[in-house]
């Protein structure tokens, strides 16, 4: 079977191909259709919506753990108990750092499904990441990208194990490390270069559009500059933008 990577993307320095709805081949739409008339579907997709506060609450406390590159392990474990406490077979934590929660497949057969969302967040220590509802909007820095990500991996686990969801292979549920900055995607390199399991396809949630999947083609160019100036987020403090006042930048 042919290696599929489907990748939801965030960040800087990511190019990949991007279809729109009218381009997305009949198959596959005949095919999500299907499953969504699914009865079991159905039900995963109604435990999703009734437990909208859970999981809502999984994603505050995620996010008020501060989680810079390098510095995951705290959020780690936590993000490592809730996958315990919504039910997976094992789970462990490797060498780089990365969260692993296998739920096993039904047919024995080699080869995992991986779904992920990053831990680390682009903000660096000692950011205040108080989550402070504004109307009906909750605000803090790293809440959507990626913590949101890491709150619907734990919320899709619990739909699949309360709709009896089986898979014919097993599932990895994964939080990876060092996603962000000069994390320089080292989570996910170990997961394909050296983690030693045999990934068959490869799902991740990230980004901040509710309507964007991107497929097939992903790929990330890193350089290494020197610059010298003001510093500042590389987003919020591009050339032409004015510097950081004080207090703020360095992100
Ligand atoms: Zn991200």
């Amino acid at each position: 079977m042919n290696k599929l990577l489907c990748v939801l993307t965030c960040g800087l320095g990511l190019f990949s191909m991007t279809m729109t709805a009218q381009e997305i081949e009949k198959k596959y739409t005949k095919e999500v259709d299907r499953l969504a008339k699914n009865k079991k579907v159905e039900e995963a997709f109604g435990y999703i919506k009734s437990q909208k506060d859970a999981t809502t609450q999984d994603l505050i406390t995620l996010t008020e753990i501060l989680a810079p590159p390098f510095m995951e392990t705290e959020r780690g474990k936590v993000f490592a108990q809730m996958l315990e406490e919504a039910g997976v077979d094992s789970i462990w934590t490797d060498k780089v750092g990365n969260v692993i929660g296998l739920r096993k497949g039904v047919s024995g057969a080699s080869g995992y499904i991986g779904v992920d969302a990053h831990l680390d967040v682009v903000f660096p220590e000692g950011t205040d990441v108080t989550v402070k509802k504004v109307g009906d909007t909750l605000k803090a820095p790293g809440i959507g990208d990626d913590t949101r990500g890491l709150a619907m991996l734990i919320s899709m686990l619990k739909a699949m194990n309360k709709a009896e969801i089986k898979t014919e292979k097993g599932l990895l549920i994964v939080g990876t490390v060092g996603e962000e900055g000069l994390g320089d995607l080292r989570g996910m390199k170990y997961m394909f270069n050296e983690s030693g399991l045999d990934i068959d396809a490869w799902i991740a949630i990230d980004g901040g559009s509710m309507g964007r999947i991107s497929n097939a083609g992903l790929g990330s160019k890193r350089y290494k500059l020197m610059v010298k100036g003001p510093g500042g987020h590389s987003w919020g403090f591009w050339l032409g933008q004015s510097a950081p006042r004080p207090g703020q930048g360095h992100r």
